[in-house]
């Protein structure tokens, strides 16, 4: 950033009040909100999020933006390229069998299933990043799976842009230096043609209503996020979307003719499946749910992600990413440009193997400089990791030969900068570490490799307070912000 800003700015107590009351009432007025109990669904406050836009590098900003294509298009040669991604998480597989392992066995039961095959596959991705501190965005991690906050992502954004045009904060922000998210509607436009696309190759002659199914967990407090979607696609897609469990897949829907899948209860023949859950072993509570995720990815309808392109979203591909030569050989189409920009983006990540010369050196770093690195294994949805000092304690009691199923990933350390976050209606002030996402929709045929939609999808921007290592929003730790471009 330029210079140093004085940040967040001082309110007279008059304002800052006005536009406490304000924003929470924005807020509930607009779905900027979550459940308080996933169980009770008419107890609801808003979502937590920052009192004012934070202050973001417009150059990374731009840069993070567009790379996002190049992203995508990565990502999807990953996910067609089973030869590759085969040998890579067939290894990890045998360390993680209970989750990555039971991944993978759909992927190669898939393949060998009877009947007609989608050759049609979706994503709707999300690459997060934190400024380091030569103000250069550098990817955290890329989601390939349920990547959330897209709609309330636009909806912070605007509930900024709202005080600021009306004069709220009292202060004025220069022009056009607060943008609003369009994630919502972009996301909404990607599964749209996505759910187009399906309808397009229909395998039957009769043009039965087709529509969305959206794999939920139970009790999601973060319904708000999902709904605002669901409501978008309805009311500029005319497409209804149903919303069942993984532990409901079989009961509510059923295969006919030609792999095609039905939603029982409204006889809707399903386009795509769109899974906001099934990204981590807590959302397979038993047999039953591996068994109905592979009756789904069986079905004819396009999956958003199926399980393969979720095992490419692993942190072990991303690490692999990292070097040239290996972005080279997966995705030739890229430009040399753009593969400048995606190394741009990377930190050092090492792989923990005892086989490679690099592997044996980040061995001996992870105990000789723990504290510029963070531990992960093959995990999404927060909590997983190590930090810095913990390192050398975790791994001396982890058998060496389960090293190799983690990565070791330079610490990216952001500028120093401080916000007030609005929670459950108390403000807390201090320092804060933001984490921008930007989201991308891609669609492929995997077959031909032929690429139909790629698409660049807005972005989110979390922010939490420093004293905790994980910015998760839902688990409490973090919340939503929106950009101010410096
Ligand atoms: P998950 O799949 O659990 O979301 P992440 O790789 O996104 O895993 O890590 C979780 C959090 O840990 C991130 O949101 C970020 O706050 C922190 N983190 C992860 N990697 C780094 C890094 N290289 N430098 C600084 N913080 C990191
Ligand atoms: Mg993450």
């Amino acid at each position: 950033m330029k210079s140093k800003i004085q940040y967040p700015p001082e309110l007279v107590k008059e304002d800052e009040d006005e536009t406490l009351v304000q924003s929470q009432h924005w807020a509930l007025s607009h779905g900027l909100c979550m459940l308080d109990d996933g169980e009770k669904i008419s107890q609801t406050s808003h979502a937590p999020f920052t009192l004012f836009p934070t202050p973001f590098p417009k150059s990374g900003f731009e840069e993070a933006l567009s790379v996002q294509k190049a992203f995508n298009e990565l990502y999807f040669s990953v996910s067609r390229n089973n030869e590759w991604l085969e040998n890579v998480v067939s290894e990890l597989a045998g360390f993680d069998p209970d989750f990555t392992g039971k991944l993978f066995d759909i992927h190669l039961k898939v393949k060998k299933a009877s009947g007609p095959q989608q050759p049609l596959s979706a994503g709707l991705f999300r690459s997060d990043y934190i400024v380091s501190d030569k103000d250069q965005i550098k990817q955290v991690e890329f989601n390939t799976v349920s990547v959330s906050f897209g709609a309330l992502s636009s909806r912070v954004s605007e509930l900024h842009d709202y005080l600021i045009s009306n004069g709220v904060y009292g202060i004025e922000y220069p022009l056009q230096s607060v943008p609003v998210s369009p994630a919502l509607k972009e996301l909404a436009n990607s599964l749209a043609q996505v759910h187009n696309e399906y309808i397009k190759t229909s395998l039957s002659d009769e043009s039965s209503p087709a529509s969305i199914l959206m794999i939920v967990q139970p009790n999601e407090r973060n319904i708000f996020d999902q709904r605002l979607l669901e409501y978008e696609l309805n009311q500029t897609h005319s497409i209804f979307t149903h919303r069942v469990t993984l532990t409901e897949a079989q009961q509510k829907t059923c295969l006919i003719e030609e792999n095609r899948l039905i939603h029982q209860q409204s006889g809707d023949e399903i386009s795509v499946i769109y899974y906001r859950s099934g990204y981590s072993p807590g959302d397979y509570f038993s047999e039953k749910e591996w068994e109905n995720r592979l009756f789904l990815e069986c079905s004819y309808a396009i999956k958003c992600p199926s399980v393969t392109t979720q095992l490419a979203g692993t942190k072990k591909v991303q690490q692999l990413l990292t070097e040239r030569a290996v972005i080279n050989k997966l995705a030739p189409k890229i430009t040399e440009r753009d593969v400048d920009a995606l190394l741009n983006a990377f930190v050092a990540i090492h792989p923990l193997d005892d086989q490679t010369p690099e592997g044996r050196h980040a061995r001996t770093l992870a105990f000789d400089h723990p504290q510029h690195y963070v531990l992960k294994p093959q995990r999404e949805g927060g909590g997983n990791n190590i930090y810095k000092e913990n390192i050398p304690g975790f791994l001396t009691s982890t058998p060496k030969t389960n090293w190799s199923a983690y990565i070791l990933m330079e610490l990216i350390n952001p500028p120093e900068m401080k916000n007030k976050i609005l929670r459950n209606g108390k403000v807390h002030e201090g320092d804060i570490v933001s984490e921008l996402g930007v989201f991308g929709g891609v669609l492929w045929d995997n077959t031909t490799g032929e690429c139909l939609m790629n698409k660049q999808d807005g972005w989110l921007l979390r922010t939490k307070l420093q004293s905790s290592d994980e910015g998760g929003v839902a688990a409490g730790f973090g919340c939503i912000d929106g950009v101010y471009l410096v």
